[in-house]
This record gives structure tokens, C-alpha cells and sequence, in this order.
């Protein structure tokens, strides 16, 4: 919890932070804003994270610090592990050795941290590091509150996802308060894209469909699309929300071939729809309304299962408006 999180850094100097592997905007904005509390308060950190920056987050302050590294390679007193399901999820390897601090706002973390600080009430861990340099009493500066802000804007969608709270919008009223800019940020995040991105989409979106009920929307995107456009990791960030986009689409699925029979699975729903639980079926997780797995199989069968899953949800919530069953709201 928060309070352990404080001590620990009361008690500790050197510190490592790092996150899971293809970083969204929570991730890399945390783990930024993270090092640069520690380091305003006279401590050693460094971000280490496998793999790539995507472009959007490339020109936050203290991204092109960002070490990329295979293994834990560096004697730190406790190693930051920012909104990661496990330990495996980073794809750093020695982890497993370190002291580690978990800090996440899904609800289905592992608890596999030494010293685990899990909110799911936070719109994003951003909003927990705003939340930690409060309780230990810094100073949200200029640099903090950028990676910050981008945190927030990402995983809430630029504030217009049901975990935007009254709070998310006073900490990122705070944040433009400290100088970040709304929209210098946003301006890299969904206006700098290569032009793939648009050759990508134009083939993802030719293949949605509705199920039977008109309720759940689903598409695909294979290998061969990915190739074809010249695309690159991000260039399909936000596709599964565009059938949403319909008043009568109320969940949709988005499954993107990765290997051979392999595919990661994206599952996003309206309102009191549970599209987490659905995932928890087959071995994934995530927000009620925001939800991913992989899965192996045939491409039709696999398909079917869970587009009938998300109907099942879809129906679910339907009965608990009907009031034909009653459920109470924290189970919603
Ligand atoms: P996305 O569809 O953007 O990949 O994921 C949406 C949400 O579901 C994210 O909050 C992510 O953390 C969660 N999620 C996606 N894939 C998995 C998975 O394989 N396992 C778990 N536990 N969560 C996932
Ligand atoms: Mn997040």
C-alpha cells in the first residue's frame, strides 16, 4: 500500500523502474514521472524497459534515458515494476531476484510484488504517482507532470472512459497547473502516426461484423494486413473502440493474428457490460470495460467462443437493467 511505498523510499537510494514490454502511455508516463519524483528527492533511478519506445512517448522528458535491457544488470535497492499482471510481463530477466514494488490499478494483478500498492479506483497509475508525490511530500514539476498528464490522457482515453473520475480531472488540473500542455501531449499521442496506420485501418475495418443479436461487433486482423500496409507496433492503437462508435454496438472484439494460430485478443464493452470477466475465461483479464488475452486455435472456432461469451456478458447486463435479476452494484 501507499504507505509502504513511502517508507520504502524513505529508506532505500537506488532505484530501478521499469514496465511491460510494448509500453502504452501509463506505462512509460508513470515509470518517467516515477524516476523523476525519485530523483527530486535526491535518490538514484534509472527507467530500464525491454524493447522499443513507440514513437508517442519518445519525446517525453527523460525518454531517451530509457535503458533497453534484457536483464536486471544494474545492483539497485528496489526495482519499480509499474502496471504489470506479473513478473513475466516486463520480459526482463532477474527480476525475480530483486526487491520489487508492484504498483497497478488492474484489479487483477498477481500480487507478486515484495511490497504491492494495487488501486483500482485510479483511472491509470499515473494518477497514483500523482497520489505518491503528494504523500511524500514533493514537488509536481514540470517534468513530472507531463509524463504524468500522459498517463492520463492514454488511459482514459483523453477523459472520455468510464474510469474518468471527478479526481482524474482535478489531478489533471493540477498537472496543466505544473506546465503540462494539453495539446502538445495529445498532438503526439493521436496526430503522429505514419501514414501505415491509415493503410492498416482501411483493411482491419473491411472485415467488421455483427453478431446475431446486432450487439457485439467483431473483426480481424492477420499477418498478412500487417505486412501489406508496412505497418508498425501502435499503428493499431485505438482500432477496437471505432465499432463503438455505432449506438446500437454495445462490446466488440478484435482478434490479431500474431503467430501461427496465435492471436491477442482486445475486448472493449459500454456501461455496466463485463468484458474482464470474459477474458478471465480464457486466461486474460483487464477493466470491466477494457479487456485482452491470447489464444490459441482455430481462427473461426476461437471466435465464435468468445464473441458468444461477450453476447453472454452483453445479456447479462441486460437482465440487471430489466431488473429481472438483482446484483449489487460493487459486483457490477
Ligand atoms: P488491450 O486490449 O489494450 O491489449 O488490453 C486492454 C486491457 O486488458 C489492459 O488494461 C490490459 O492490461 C488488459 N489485458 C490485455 N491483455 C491481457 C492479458 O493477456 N492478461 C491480462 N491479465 N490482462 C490483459
Ligand atoms: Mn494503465
Amino acid at each position: 500500500m501507499l504507505s509502504q511505498v513511502v517508507e520504502l523510499i524513505e529508506n532505500k537510494q537506488k532505484f530501478g523502474i521499469t514496465t511491460h514490454i510494448k509500453p502504452d502511455g501509463d506505462g512509460v508516463g508513470s515509470s518517467l514521472g516515477l524516476c523523476w519524483l525519485l530523483r527530486s528527492l535526491g535518490k538514484q533511478a534509472e527507467v530500464v524497459v525491454r524493447g522499443d519506445i513507440p514513437p508517442a512517448y519518445r519525446s517525453l522528458p527523460g525518454a531517451s534515458d530509457i535503458r533497453d535491457v534484457e536483464k536486471i544488470d544494474t545492483e539497485y535497492d528496489a526495482v519499480f515494476v509499474i502496471e504489470c499482471s506479473d513478473l513475466e510481463r516486463p520480459g526482463i530477466a532477474g527480476l525475480d531476484r530483486e526487491f520489487t514494488v508492484n504498483i497497478d490499478h488492474h484489479a487483477t494483478s498477481e500480487h507478486f510484488g515484495t511490497v504491492n500498492w494495487i488501486d483500482s479506483t485510479a483511472s491509470a497509475v499515473g494518477e497514483m504517482i500523482y497520489n505518491l508525490v503528494k504523500a511524500i511530500g514533493g514537488r509536481v514539476t514540470k517534468e513530472i507532470a507531463e509524463c504524468v498528464y500522459m498517463a492520463l490522457v492514454t488511459d482514459t482515453g483523453s477523459f472520455h472512459f468510464s474510469n474518468t473520475t471527478e479526481r482524474t480531472l482535478k489531478v489533471a488540473s493540477e498537472l496543466i497547473k505544473a506546465g503540462a500542455k494539453p495539446a502538445e501531449i495529445s498532438e503526439a499521442v493521436y496526430n503522429n502516426y505514419p501514414w501505415s496506420r491509415i493503410e492498416l485501418m482501411r483493411q482491419v475495418i473491411s472485415t467488421v461484423r455483427r453478431d446475431a443479436s446486432g450487439k457485439v461487433a467483431f473483426m480481424r486482423q492477420t499477418l498478412k494486413m500487417r505486412e501489406e500496409a508496412g505497418a508498425i507496433d501502435g499503428d493499431n492503437n485505438g482500432f477496437v473502440n471505432i465499432p463503438l462508435a455505432a449506438r446500437d454496438i454495445l462490446a466488440t472484439v478484435y482478434m490479431r493474428e500474431v503467430g501461427d494460430n496465435v492471436y491477442r485478443v482486445s475486448l472493449r464493452s459500454k456501461g455496466d457490460i463485463n468484458v474482464a470477466r470474459v477474458a478471465e475465461q480464457f486466461g486474460g483479464g483487464g477493466h470491466r470495460n477494457a479487456a485482452g488475452l491470447t489464444i490459441e486455435g482455430d481462427w473461426d472456432e476461437k471466435e465464435q467462443e468468445i464473441v458468444a461469451s461477450v453476447r453472454q456478458a452483453v445479456e447479462e447486463a441486460e437482465a440487471v437493467w430489466a431488473g429481472d435479476i438483482t446484483v449489487s452494484p460493487d459486483v457490477l
